[in-house]
């Protein structure tokens, strides 16, 4: 059985051409699945009955099952446990004050179940990679949400941070797929598409060939090699000041700026000395700095840094030209930290 959910609207048309129906009708498809997100081949009213049994034999919906679902207190943000054959994974729901005309809904979704870069801080790090979600798993993360709001009389969701469990760029070819149709059928714009990544070189180059209008984002959190990559095992193979060179040429290619994002751990990395580092590093770069206040997972020895020592550390940016700003953080009573959920 193929599944209709990792399809873009080309790959329907093949499918269905090859089986002797229309070009359209591949276009009809699409719009059931991945437009108005009607998974029952029956409520397909306009598909004749020959497509629809054909269908029936040869396609499916691999969609997830909703485990549980958290709501924090102030009803905004909303994390759903999905589970894939068997697999668990997160995504959170993040709800905005209404901007302009529209409410702005934030998806943060997952790209892996697990992960393998084995961050110190993160949850997920911790439990390694089990395998990477096929394009329909994460586009289905958007159907579970949209559901979720579409049942309230909400607005579906307007933006996605690539940013819940695992590595986006290492599932490379499904991510860009995902996004692909997130933009076509769902009418997210580019940019409102984030893509957040522990910093992989290779494929930040990969992606800047793409010339998208996305956001990067790149986990820093230390602007030395040493404290990086000792919170972060991953900056071993991906040294800092190659990647910084990567992200010029991201910036030059694709006219984006890039977004570094620093969660701040008490005594760690939040001295003055690493604001200075950081603005070293940054080097009048077409970068935008957000500070994230780091959330304690049980386990590690990290602590959030304090609220005087982020100020300090922002007021020391800001004083040198440097555009920051600090990370609202959602959903701390249903343990916003990406994995802690699925973990428990
Ligand atoms: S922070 Fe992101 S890249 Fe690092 S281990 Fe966690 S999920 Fe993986």
């Amino acid at each position: 059985m193929i599944d209709l959910l990792s399809m873009d609207q080309q790959n329907m048309v093949d499918f269905l051409t090859e089986a002797g129906f229309p070009s359209f009708r591949g276009k009809q498809v699409y719009q059931w699945c991945h437009v108005k997100e009607v998974f029952d081949f029956e409520q397909m009213t306009n598909l004749p009955r020959d497509l629809r049994e054909y269908l029936r034999a040869n396609a499916s919906f691999c969609r997830g099952e909703l485990l549980a679902q958290q709501k924090s207190d102030d009803g905004k943000t909303v994390k759903f446990l999905l589970s894939f054959h068997g697999d668990l994974i997160e995504t959170v729901l993040m709800c905005y004050d209404r901007m302009k005309a529209r409410d702005r809904h934030t998806l943060c979704v997952s790209t892996q179940v697990g992960c393998g870069m084995g961050c110190k801080f993160c949850a997920t790090g911790q439990s390694g990679l089990k395998r990477n979600l096929t394009c329909g798993e994460i586009v289905d993360q958007v159907n579970f949400a949209n559901q979720y709001l579409r049942e309230r009389g909400e607005e579906p969701v307007s933006n996605i941070v690539y940013m819940g469990m695992g590595e986006p760029l290492q599932n490379y070819d499904a991510l860009l797929k995902s996004v692909r149709i997130l933009n076509h059928a769902k009418k997210i714009g580019m940019r409102r598409v984030t893509i957040s990544t522990c910093g992989l070189i290779h494929e930040i180059d990969r992606l800047a060939s793409e010339k998208l209008q996305l956001t990067l984002a790149v986990s820093l959190h230390g602007a030395n090699q040493n404290l990086r990559a000792s919170l972060m095992p991953i900056a071993r193979q991906n040294p800092l000041n190659d990647l910084m060179r990567s992200l010029e040429h991201y910036i030059a290619l694709t006219g984006r700026r890039v977004t570094l994002e620093y969660a701040m751990f008490q005594k760690i990395n939040d001295s003055l000395k690493d604001a200075d580092d950081l603005i070293r590093l940054i080097d009048g770069g077409c970068f935008h700095v957000n500070l994230v206040p780091g959330n304690l997972v049980e386990g590690t020895n990290l602590f959030r840094s304090d609220e005087k020592r982020i100020r300090a550390f922002m007021n020391k940016l800001e004083s040198n030209g440097i555009s920051v700003t600090i990370r609202e953080s959602k959903g701390k009573d249903i343990e916003g930290a990406c994995g802690q959920l699925r973990a428990r």
